[in-house]
Formats: C-alpha cells, structure tokens, sequence
C-alpha cells in the first residue's frame, strides 16, 4: 500500500479502465458497488510525482468500507489470460459441460470481460435449455446483472422443468406476489418454511408483508409469528417490528397486546 511522510513516500495516481459493477464485499459482507481499475503508483517528493513505479491493478474496492485488493496490472494480465485460457481449453476439452460454460462465465465475468461473458450467456442458453441446474444459475447471473428480462426468461424455463423443486417454487412465490395472487402467496411460503426455513426468511418477510398490505391479516400473522419462532432476533429489528404491528393490529387483537417496545406475539 502507498504511504508518504511529510509527502514523501509513494502515491497512487491517475486511474484508468474503471468498471464498477454491483456485488457483496468480501471485507464488510455489505451489498455495495465494487469497482476495479488499474492506476499509477508513483514515487513522491512533496506531494509531486516523480518516478512511476509501475501500475497497480485495484480490484473490488469497495464504496462502503474502501477496501480492495491490489497487485501489479501486469501479475493482473497474465492471471486473467491464464484463467480465461484455462477455462477455454476446459470447455474445448467438454464442449456439452454445462459446468464447463458456467465456470468460463464465472471467469470472464470476474475479470470484467463484459461482452465475452453476454455471448456466452446467450450460448448457454441455447444449449443447455432443459438443464434446471444451469438455468437456474444463469437466471441468476442475468439477475445479478441487472438484465431482468433474461433473467426472468431463465427462470421461466426453470419452473417449466420442475415446478416443484424449492429454487422454482420461491420462484413462483415472487411471480405470485406481482400478480397479487394470495392464495398461491400463503400456500407456497408455507411450503418453503416448511422444508428449509432458514433459506426462506428473507422471502417469507417480504411475503408476510404483502399479505399485510392484501388487507390478509390472520394469514400475514401467522407467517410472523412463524418468523419469529425460527429467527427469533428478528423481533429486534425495527422494520420488522413495524411490518409486525401491522398484521397484528389488523387481526383485532386488544391493544394491551401490543405495548409499544414489544410484539404481542411474543409476550
Ligand atoms: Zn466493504
């Protein structure tokens, strides 16, 4: 890392090629903007930059907490040829590898090798189509992306394959909750607490809360309280607290239920 004292020291300076793209930081867990470029690390004499040092290539530093990884553009080169040649040669070797297709995807995304990476999404897509594993993982790539519309073609073809499997009903939950389809909503987040809770809570919230907001306050309570009865932190959380009291007051119960710091589904 560059450091200077009384402006001698090294300094990093002018940034080049900056590709920001959305995505968890491996240093603080948060959802944040990651951005990589490459940029000049130079030798300073009171603040002036007097001899290049050779550029660095930064990467995934993060908007919320400023860390990042860093090494010389040139080790940054060679590692992305090695690993796009690397995973060329894997899917030359298994050309009907979902797998294969995937991990170059993963490759060329990783190194910001944007245009490569949306021709070989459309490839996957077309040959591998009745693959509900890779389809599902592209789905979710296009998503992470921000391309919704592939990403909800992907999908699609996911529940088409099996409606049944959990990736396809949470699927179809969120489907269900744009078309404001309540029964289906109630009858599909049970369904996923029920066979793997821990995945689901983040659905399930949003879930209980569109039932809250259906005016469907017994069955939006009854997916809180069954939060709160697998995450039972959740009931220190404020948003979840309010989203709570919603369904709560809306069922009837007396207000001495509710006292004002806690969940009457708890007391
Ligand atoms: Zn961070």
């Amino acid at each position: 890392m560059p450091f200077t004292i009384n402006g001698i020291g090294t300094h990093y300076y002018f940034k080049r090629n900056l590709v920001a793209n959305p995505g968890v930081c491996e240093h603080c867990q948060r959802q944040a903007t990651l951005s990589d470029y490459d940029i000049g690390h130079y030798l300073v004499v009171f603040y002036i930059p007097v001899l290049p040092l050779g550029r660095q290539m930064i990467v995934g530093e993060c908007n919320a907490c400023g860390m990042h990884r860093a090494m010389s553009l040139r080790k940054y080169e060679r590692l992305r040829e090695q690993s796009i040649d690397a995973g060329l040669e894997a899917l030359a070797d298994h050309p009907n590898s979902a797998n294969a297709a995937l991990e170059l995807l993963g490759t060329y995304t990783a190194f910001n090798q944007h245009a490569e990476a949306l021709d070989l999404a459309t490839a996957i897509r077309g040959s591998h189509s009745e693959n509900y594993d890779a389809m599902l993982s592209l789905g979710a790539w296009y998503e992470a992306r921000q391309h919704l519309d592939q990403a909800e073609e992907c999908f699609q073809v996911v529940v088409r394959l099996d409606p049944d499997r959990l990736p396809s009903k949470r699927i179809r939950l969120y489907a269900a909750m744009e078309a404001k389809r309540v029964a289906e909503v109630k009858g599909l987040t049970q369904d996923l607490l029920a066979q793997a809770p821990q995945e689901h809570l983040g659905v399930a919230l949003r879930a209980a809360q569109f039932l809250s907001e259906q005016q469907r306050f017994e069955e939006a309570y009854r997916v809180f309280q069954k939060l709160v009865e697998l995450a039972p932190p959740l009931t220190k959380d404020k948003d979840f607290r309010r989203a709570a009291r919603v369904a709560e007051q809306g069922v009837g119960l007396p207000a001495s239920l509710v006292p004002p710091k806690k969940l009457g589904m708890i007391d």
